[in-house]
């Protein structure tokens, strides 16, 4: 039986990597699942699987996940120390799924005590990838991707030298908003951010589709995870999200993976590996699709891109800056507070002021300072956004 961990449990993904555990109950111990608000699905899950521990991200919400799972064996804890702890206990395979920079400490957690670490949460390696990868390997600990792009680009690169890699292409389906007039994108609303056209997600990365923000942090995550040089990624705008990556070798091949929009897929690569298991997922009929079709991407309608590219070539902690004033910026349109396109506009700025006082962004890359540093940004985020509506 594998030990089996799931770090944001209530989500889009942690309910697909639940799906895929329940069907194989046998094969299976669950150590840890971990939600924030929603305790009624995390308890609900915790007993159908039989789980050792279910944790809240809300200290306030301990009582009622304990209410919620009265008369099971399964333990409740809250608090966000104790989804780190829960993410410490020993498991073959741990998925991190937590929405956000607050998944970095408990990937890192869960890294630390030496199994498999799936990893879903791009912020981390974005935040704190140098961080990651030392982790994992001071610890013997794996880590695998599970962005849909991340896992495409890691099947095709089985068996190759990456000396022979040219270049990666992942692409990008374009949001919501792909062929929306750029003058109208100021007045996208919250719920036409919040739908995308291929892919059933969390409201957060639905709307950082629609900016391309999400790309941007894939774009990050690329050069971290695959150490690969800024130059040698790519993003090709391709509606229909069926080829989520290519890899392009020095021969002129491009080996592109073909697969449904479905993140089990994705999820199931990473929980076999480097077995390929049966999987519950579509498979695609290409005569009845016809045709697929690609664009470069426009970085006039998507600043998202163009200051990824600056990111990379910062480096350090930057990603950081980046990743933490994007949430701010993304907390204020959910709030309705700024406009869509003023969160592309929030993070430059940020990014403009702290690099100036670039000895916070040349500094070390521990926890502890990737933890001041996103304070510090979201903060700056909050000051412009403040001067701006002022
Ligand atoms: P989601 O919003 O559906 O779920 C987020 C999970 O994190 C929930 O379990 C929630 O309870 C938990 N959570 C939220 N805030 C928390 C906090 N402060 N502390 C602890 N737990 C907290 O998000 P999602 O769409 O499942 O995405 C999860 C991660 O996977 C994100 O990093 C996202 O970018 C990445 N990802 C998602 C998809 C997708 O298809 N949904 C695809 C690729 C990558
Ligand atoms: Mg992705």
């Amino acid at each position: 039986m594998r030990r089996v961990s799931i770090l944001g449990a209530t989500g889009s993904i942690g309910q697909n990597t639940i799906d895929l555990i329940a069907r194989a109950p046998e094969d299976y111990h669950v150590m840890a699942l971990t939600g924030a608000g929603n305790v009624a699905q995390l308890a609900a899950d915790a007993r159908r699987l039989g789980a050792d521990v279910a944790v809240t991200a809300h200290d306030h919400l301990l009582e009622d996940l304990r209410a919620a799972l009265a008369g099971s064996a399964v333990e409740a804890a809250a608090g966000t120390q104790a989804i780190i702890d829960a993410a410490a206990r020993p498991a073959d395979w741990v998925m991190s799924a937590i929405v956000g920079a607050a998944g970095l400490a408990p990937g890192l957690a869960a890294l630390a005590q030496g199994g498999t670490l799936a990893l879903a949460n791009k912020e981390s390696l974005v935040c704190a990838g140098q961080l990651m990868l030392t982790t994992a390997k001071t610890h013997n600990a794996r880590l695998l991707p599970v962005d849909s792009e991340h896992s495409a680009v890691f099947q095709g690169l089985v068996g190759e030298d990456m000396a022979a890699v040219e270049r990666i292409i992942i692409t990008a389906s374009g949001g919501a908003f792909r062929d929306w007039p750029i003058e109208k994108l100021a007045k996208a609303t919250l719920a036409e951010a919040s739908s995308h056209p291929n892919w059933d997600m969390g409201q957060r990365i639905t709307i950082d589709s629609a900016s391309m923000f999400n790309k941007a942090m894939e774009l990050i995550e690329t050069k971290e995870f695959f150490g690969v040089p800024p130059a040698q990624i790519e993003v090709l705008v391709h509606p229909e999200s069926l080829i989520h990556a290519m890899v392009g070798f020095r021969d002129g091949a491009l080996m592109a993976h073909v697969g449904p929009p479905d993140m089990r897929h994705a999820i199931g690569y990473a929980l076999h590996w480097p077995e390929r298991r049966n999987l519950p997922v579509e498979r695609l009929d290409l005569a009845q699709i016809g045709q697929l079709s690609f664009q470069a991407p426009c970085e006039t309608r998507w600043p998202a891109l163009r200051l990824a590219r600056e990111v990379m070539e910062t480096g350090g902690l930057a990603g950081a800056v980046f990743n933490a004033a994007k949430e701010a910026a993304l907390d204020a349109f959910i709030a309705e507070e700024i406009r869509f396109n003023e969160m592309a506009i929030v993070v430059e700025e940020v990014l403009t002021r702290m690099s100036a006082a670039s000895d916070h962004i040349a500094g070390e890359m521990t926890l502890d300072n990737v933890a001041q540093i996103d304070h510090l940004a979201r903060q700056e985020a909050r000051a412009v956004m403040k001067s701006r509506a002022g």
